[in-house]
């Protein structure tokens, strides 16, 4: 029997290559194979135990009801501190929470975006945002995070050469998904200087903003903590990778006062409010003691070193060293031409003949060829296995 077509819209949706390859990896463990999971971008610490104590505290006293669309004020508020301490000049109004990062990103291009206007994405990146400028009706428009011997760098150039009487936002991302390249304060005051003069949105996902490694206090500068930026930067956070928990998909936003009603306005269209004893458990990871994210940060500082030293001694392997972040961007196409191997058959025989699951690089734009993406977020251990299993696929590969 004849049944209607899908939408046309759903052509314009990635989807984030990571999950498909921890599928891959799950397969090969239920046929009793070793694998070591390098795929997924979450980190191998638990949530912080006093997080799930309130959360659990929270449901059994059944709060567990509808709440404020815009968040709990307690976390709200707590967020508020949070933007502070990054020197962002936040107040309640400018604090919306959400049920994970991505639906914040997605209502941020909603909220910014008419139809036919242009946006900038930084490419290799992130594959949701080309996803989420599509289906909001907008145009991408591509600047490159690319490699140089200094490591990796923003193609300025690029920008102004994208620029258009069209452009309408342009998207950051600092700490980088998946080079690692994080903005100093010079950029983010560069890229506000472009915006004001041009007059765009500043969308930026600043989610793995305690993880930057050059900075004492683990913290990126934040494009809203530029003076005058606030009221045209939407940022995108959550607590999914300085607080371990991704499974809690709780994100919120830090947004120019100007959108408050209306990003609420598309909470209460889509989710009515994230889950209020999930709240509980971010206002206790948010308010409490961040022991946990100094720990996490600091072991993280430590796998990458130890993690991209062995990727750099993997004959044909070459990694820039990522400034934030967990990820290691390695560099395999001189590996790639000895082999005669292309991104993804490398990916997946390095998944399927030796246990070790990464991302290929085009999961992150075509600019991703030659490049595979690993998670460090996992213990020592099995980031040295990882290594020797490696150099071993370098040298059967090769031959
Ligand atoms: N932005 C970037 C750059 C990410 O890497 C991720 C997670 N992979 C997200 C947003 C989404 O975070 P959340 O789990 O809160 O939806």
């Amino acid at each position: 029997m004849k049944t209607p077509d899908k939408a046309s819209r759903l052509n314009l949706l990635a989807i984030e290559g990571a999950f498909a390859v921890a599928a891959a990896a799950r397969a090969l463990e239920l046929s009793g194979r070793e694998v070591i999971h390098l795929e997924l971008g979450q980190p191998d610490f638990p949530t912080p135990s006093h997080a799930t104590s309130a959360g659990v505290t929270a449901l059994q006293a059944d709060d567990a009801k509808y709440t404020a669309p815009a968040g709990l004020p307690e976390l709200r508020q707590a967020l508020v501190q949070y933007a502070r301490g990054r020197g962002i000049p936040a107040e309640l109004d400018n604090i919306v929470v959400t049920s994970a990062a991505k639906p914040m990103l997605q209502y941020a291009l909603l909220a910014a975006v008419n139809p036919g206007d242009e946006v900038l994405i930084p490419t290799t990146g992130f594959p949701i945002y080309p996803s989420a400028v599509r289906l909001a009706g907008g145009i991408e428009k591509h600047y490159s995070i690319h490699l140089t011997p200094d490591g990796w760098r923003l193609d300025w150039d690029a920008i102004e050469r994208q620029l258009s009487p069209r452009t309408r936002a342009i998207v950051l991302n600092s700490p980088h998904n998946p080079t690692g390249w994080t903005a100093t304060r010079e950029d983010v005051e560069r890229i506000g200087r472009i915006a004001t003069q041009h007059n765009l949105w500043v969308i930026s996902d600043e989610i793995y903003s305690g993880l930057a490694y050059d900075y004492a206090d683990g913290q990126s500068p934040s494009a809203a903590a530029v003076p005058g930026l606030l009221d045209r930067t939407i940022i995108i956070d959550g607590f999914s990778k300085r607080w371990s928990m991704t499974g809690w998909r709780l994100g919120f936003g830090i947004v120019p006062k100007a959108l408050f009603t209306d990003l609420v306005a598309l909470v209460i269209n889509n989710t009515s409010c994230a889950p209020p004893f999930i709240q509980r458990g971010g206002l206790a990871a948010a308010s409490g003691s961040q022991d946990v994210v100094h720990r996490l940060r600091k072991s993280l500082h430590e796998r990458r070193d130890r993690f991209v030293a062995g990727l750099n001694a993997v004959p044909g392997i070459r990694c820039a060293m990522p400034s934030g972040a967990f990820y290691a961007f390695a560099d395999i196409r001189e590996l790639l031409k000895t082999s005669g191997l292309d991104t993804i058959t490398f990916q997946s025989r390095l998944l399927q003949e030796f246990g070790v699951a990464g991302c290929p690089g085009t999961d992150f734009g075509p600019s991703g060829e030659g490049f595979i993406r690993f998670s460090f977020a996992t213990a020592a251990p099995k980031l040295d296995r990882a290594i020797a299993l490696l150099n071993a696929a370098a040298k059967q590969f090769a031959t």
